[in-house]
């Protein structure tokens, strides 16, 4: 077993780290926001990059939903989406696109089901990923919000759930 899978099969201490450091983000959001946004991007994201690339094969979305996916990387995904496995998924669990590869959604939901913190997010209906953040800092477009933007005309599950 390679290291990044011995790591990530432990997603219940992942998404303790993640809670941490999304702490210690929001903390410090007011230095960030001083020294700037844009200069904090540059300082940050090849820290970001490389950690999250050895750990979770990253691939630098900008908008990260791991803990929200059982700590596996959506974009990993070979049609990169962002919401469940496809209905291509082979009877032995593995991807229709890469057959020696395991289903990337099926390891998520395995995954989220050890997850006490985050688990119950898998469930959560995911806007389209943002082209347009690719490439730069998903911590830093966290604190700025620019992640949580969603696509003009786009109703999340929640929204229709308090309107109906
Ligand atoms: S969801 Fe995006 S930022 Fe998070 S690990 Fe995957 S590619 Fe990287």
């Amino acid at each position: 077993m390679s290291v990044r899978n011995w790591i990530h099969n432990r997603p219940h201490a992942l998404e303790i780290v993640y809670q941490f450091t999304e702490w210690v983000f929001y903390r410090l959001d007011p230095l960030f926001a001083r020294i700037g946004y844009d200069r904090t991007d540059r300082l940050i994201r090849p820290a970001e990059e490389l950690g999250k690339k050895l750990t979770f094969d990253c691939r630098m979305c900008g908008q990260c939903i791991l803990h929200s996916t059982g700590m596996t990387c959506p974009m990993t995904c070979p049609k990169n989406l962002r919401n469940g496995p496809c209905g291509g998924v082979r009877s032995n669990g593995h991807c229709e696109v890469k057959p020696e590869m395991k289903c990337v959604w099926g390891e998520a939901y395995e995954r989220s089901l050890d997850m006490s913190v985050y688990g119950h997010e898998m469930t959560m209906l995911q806007p389209p990923v943002n082209r347009r953040l690719e490439g730069t800092s998903a911590w830093v477009n966290m604190l700025t919000g620019v992640d949580k933007e969603v696509p003009e005309g786009w109703v999340s599950v929640e929204e229709l759930s308090a309107t109906a």
